[in-house]
């Protein structure tokens, strides 16, 4: 264990991933880029509102759990959570009615109802399926690095897992259950955490509607960046070493070839035995000599990124009513929305967008009598324009806001407003297009065929984050950063760790 680590970048990832190789005894030194650990689940403070950056769902809350034991720390020593009641509410663009949802059958099923009459058994069903595979998928693959085909369809998956819809696309699977086009989206929605679009998705990640409508949505007291700061907290505990403000600017290597050592922006260099990467896989391959990178610019530009977004971070004098903490707005033409994301990129004509109001919930994130919204609009990454167009277009999404989110004169109580969308992505975090997330999870993208966490070229050369496996998400960096560890220590189970 005295081979010396170095971690690029302190994302989700790359914080877990330090910890769980300080426990075991490697000396771990973590270099972030930026003034911030946390990665894309930053957080800033100005004219008395506290806004998280980036995500805002807290999912999954057994795989933070699992994390969390492993070692040897329990989540509610770290994280106030709460659970959110109702989880969400859906606004349907130009039907003037929303509606809201628990991430409990028997409070969520009359509202289906109402949406698609006798509905009530066939969702019963459908996340009964869910469940299965989503236990599945946590015990067959989810926790195991697979190099071929033949790693992902091991006995237990290939039994097991003939219900895993892995080769079905998820609009298919889902309109095969129901019909309305308003029950058909809230069963598709959840694919945009994964950056993903339900026309080239695999119906496998229907295990989504098991962690939405079974599971619960939670929120840590004093915002989602709670969970990096206290990853850092159990880090410094363990001895691992944090830089911020390092930007790596190159990888250097000895013959073989293996890694040797990293120079900083400012020249410095720092020598290690093994790095592990947390910085997305094209910026981390850019850092090598061209012969040592595993994907050439023409494996890049084929790639389908996962959307970018324009964000507002917006502080409001007064109370919103209409609002609870996490909302939705859909799109009606559901198939173009999709598409102006993903395969004819332009602004969106009718948007879907996504509002989370966490001073609903945490007082401290907003002054007294005031409203702390996030807004998020899911946009094409690559998307080019002016800041004045940036601005017409936050401009047209609050109209849009005031009136189908029955939310009038908002504009006029915004006392604090920033702009955060596709440049500030890819200067800010290093990101490929100013994607927000990574790289979607397509057909063509998804389990063996996304990114590997081994460098093929560069012995040593690891990666955790969204761009490897399993993929986009908070909860599931921690799983990125326990396949990274296992590659490690050469472990290749399919289990989750019971130790370190
Ligand atoms: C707007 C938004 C909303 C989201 N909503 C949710 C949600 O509600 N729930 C959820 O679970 N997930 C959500 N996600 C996804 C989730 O936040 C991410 O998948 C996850 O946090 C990414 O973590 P990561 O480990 O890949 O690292 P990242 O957060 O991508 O961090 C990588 C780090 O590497 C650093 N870096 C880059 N280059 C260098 C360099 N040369 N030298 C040093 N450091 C470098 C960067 O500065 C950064 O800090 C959201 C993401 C975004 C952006």
């Amino acid at each position: 264990m005295n081979q010396k680590i170095i971690v690029i970048g302190g994302g989700i990832g790359g914080l877990a991933f330090a910890n769980l190789a300080a426990k075991k005894g490697y000396p771990v030194t973590l270099l972030e880029k930026n003034e911030q650990l946390g990665g894309v689940a930053g957080q800033f403070s100005e004219a008395g509102f506290t806004f998280d950056m980036g995500p805002s769902w807290y999912l999954m809350p057994d795989v933070f759990q699992s994390y969390f034991d492993l070692l040897g720390e329990k989540v509610e020593d770290h994280l106030h959570l709460v659970r959110l009641d109702p989880s969400y509410r859906i606004f349907f663009q130009n039907q003037g009615r929303s509606f809201d949802f628990y991430s409990d059958l028997e409070r969520d099923i009359p509202t289906f109802e109402s949406l698609e009459p006798g509905v009530g058994p066939v969702l019963r069903d459908y996340l009964e399926k869910s469940k299965y595979q989503y236990e599945i998928a946590i015990r067959g693959f989810m926790y195991k690095n697979n190099d071929t085909i033949f790693d992902f369809l091991n006995k237990q998956v290939a039994i097991e897992g003939r219900e895993l819809e892995v080769f079905s696309k998820m609009s298919d699977y889902v309109n095969k259950h129901f019909k309305t086009d308003e029950v058909q989206k809230i069963m598709q929605y959840t694919l945009v955490f994964l950056g993903s679009s339900p026309y080239n998705t695999p119906a496998l990640y229907n295990i989504m509607s098991h962690i939405d409508f079974n599971m619960g949505v939670f929120y840590p007291k004093g915002g989602i960046h709670e969970i990096p700061k206290a990853l850092v907290r159990i880090g410094e505990k363990l001895g691992v070493k944090y830089r911020t403000s390092v930007p790596i600017a190159q990888i250097n290597t000895r013959r073989g070839p293996s890694v040797k050592s990293v120079r900083l922006e400012n020249g410095e260099k720092i020598e290690a035995d093994i790095i592990v990467s947390n910085a997305s896989v094209h910026h981390t391959e850019s850092l090598l000599p061209r012969p040592y990178r595993d994907h050439s610019q023409r494996y890049w530009n084929s790639r389908k990124l996962a959307p970018s977004a324009l964000i507002m971070y917006l502080g409001v004098e007064g109370k919103v009513d209409s609002l609870t903490h996490h909302n939705l707005l859909f799109s009606p033409d559901w198939k173009k929305n999709f598409a102006e994301i993903f395969d004819a990129p332009q602004w969106p004509t009718d948007p879907s967008l996504y509002i989370c109001v966490p001073s609903k919930t945490d007082p401290s994130v907003a002054p007294e009598g005031c409203e702390n919204l996030f807004v998020l609009v899911p946009i094409a990454a690559r998307t080019e324009y002016t800041e004045d167009e940036l601005e017409d277009q936050s401009n047209r999404i609050l109209r849009l806001i005031e009136k189908e989110m029955d939310c009038p004169g908002l504009r006029e109580r915004i006392i604090y407003k920033k702009l955060f969308s596709v440049k500030d992505f890819e200067s800010h975090y290093n990101k490929l297009g100013g994607t927000a997330l990574g790289l979607s999870h397509t057909m063509m993208q998804t389990a063996i065929l996304r990114p590997n966490n081994r460098s093929k070229k560069v012995e040593n050369l690891f990666y955790v984050g969204a761009d490897t496996n399993p993929g986009i998400g908070m909860p599931i960096q921690l799983i990125s950063a326990e396949l990274a560890f296992k590659r490690i220590i050469g472990d290749t189970t399919s289990a989750h760790l019971a130790s370190v």
